[in-house]
């Protein structure tokens, strides 16, 4: 006679939620369908490069201004393609859509990511127009980082800003489009150490910043070689009042279908272009209300840092968002910028003077700071039920 064996099995709670997420992203077998907006520039082909493979998005429609409308995208990028690597299977015979004609994306993309580079009021009324014709956009451009209704997103931050796109869509007589923006690139070598520390019940007053921004930042060609060779350049047009503004939008708080910026938070910054490729660097002082933390507390809370984005296993989230570096000349551009793909932000140079906390903080400006952060936002919208129609 034969002989059944019954086991019993426990399942961790964690085990089940991970199984319905699962459960949940199987019932859509097709990839959503994804447009790149300025998808021939230096973030537009981070775009395309990153997406290759995704397990979720896949680049069907390609946008870029009229000069290069009408040719193949391997045609209109011919001569300027500045990834590593070939352009990916599948997009080289993409035909590049004049970005003005938001008809053309209708039945090509479910939602867009924005990498245009032209003047800010036109940015902001074509990305309000794209999200008029029910195309959500996930943007990287600084057109609508300071409309109240719009959230600026870093996903390990502030995810929960998401919350005011109904109020968005109710204000601006959307109905399936909405816009979701991200912050500028050199926010993320230095915010996320910080809200950490925040985060733990540690209170900032003030924050002293001066930032080594790459070359890549500037777009493509960005600044003369005979400028920046061999030479810094003390002066990025308007990076300072981005840096010492964005972060309270970042920081702030819901209130009455508003985003009301966090108050009470000094920032100062200074920004220069460096002669580096990929890699923005932030030299930060903190200065503390009440008692500073010990470096052993701050070293133990970067490490254990997770969020949001690490919780849904989201395929762009860093496992360590925070990667701490004990050497004494880390973090370097060119050692730790491809840190967790791209992801993470390296920290390091902690240390005590006087009444202040130093440290610098190091992230990829194409990716963190760009299409990547793009791509991670567009994760938790998706998550969150956004894309669904
Ligand atoms: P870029 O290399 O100069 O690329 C600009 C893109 O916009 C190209 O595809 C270009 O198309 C398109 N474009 C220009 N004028 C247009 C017009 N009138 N109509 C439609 N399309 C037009 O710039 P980028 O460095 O990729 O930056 C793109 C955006 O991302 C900017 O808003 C920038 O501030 C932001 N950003 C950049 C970084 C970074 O690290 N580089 C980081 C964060 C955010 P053509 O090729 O046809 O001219």
């Amino acid at each position: 006679m034969e002989k059944f064996i019954i086991k019993s099995y426990t399942i961790k709670p964690s085990k089940i939620y991970k199984l319905a997420i699962s459960l949940i992203f199987m019932e859509r077998i097709e990839k959503m369908k994804v447009g790149i907006l300025g998808a021939t520039g230096m973030v537009g082909q981070k775009y395309i490069s990153l997406l290759e493979g995704h397990p979720w998005f896949k680049v069907t429609y390609v946008a870029a201004s009229q000069n290069s409308a009408g040719k193949t995208y391997q045609e209109a990028v011919k001569g300027r393609w500045h990834m590593t690597g070939e352009i990916p299977r599948g997009i080289e015979n993409l035909i590049v859509e004049n970005a003005n004609d938001v008809s053309r994306s209708l039945e090509n993309c479910e939602f867009v990511f924005s990498a245009l580079e032209m003047k800010k009021e036109e940015t902001a009324k074509l990305e309000e127009e794209y999200a008029k014709q029910n195309i959500p956009v996930v943007s990287n451009t600084s057109a609508h980082r300071w409309t109240n209704d719009v959230p600026m997103l870093i996903p390990e931050i502030n995810p929960k800003h998401i919350d005011i796109i109904p109020f968005q869509k109710k204000n601006r007589n959307f109905d399936k489009g909405f816009i979701v923006v991200k912050p500028n690139c050199s926010i993320q070598s230095f915010m996320t150490p910080i809200y950490a520390l925040m985060k733990e019940g540690y209170n900032i007053q003030e924050i002293d910043i001066v930032t080594q921004q790459a070359l890549s930042g500037a777009g493509h060609p960005g600044v003369s070689s005979l400028d920046i060779l061999d030479n810094r350049i003390p002066y990025i047009s308007g990076e300072e009042e981005k840096t010492e503004r964005e972060p309270l939008k970042i920081l702030g708080e819901i209130s009455n279908g508003t985003i009301i910026n966090r108050e009470g938070l000094e920032i100062y910054s200074q920004c220069n272009r460096d002669n580096v490729t990929d890699g923005h660097t932030a030299c930060v002082k903190l200065k503390f209300s009440g008692n500073n933390p010990s470096l052993e507390n701050i070293i133990d809370i970067w490490k254990n840092f997770k969020a949001l984005p690490q919780e849904l296993e989201l395929p762009f989230a860093p496992k360590h968002p925070i990667i701490y570096r004990e050497e004494l000349d880390r973090p370097q551009p060119k050692l730790d910028r491809d840190s967790e793909d791209g992801m993470a932000v390296s920290v390091g140079r902690l240390r005590i003077a006087k009444d202040k906390i130093l440290f610098i903080g190091l992230s990829h400006n194409t990716i963190r700071g760009a299409a990547g952060g793009g791509i991670l936002n567009a994760e938790l919208l998706y998550t969150q039920g956004y894309f669904k129609f």
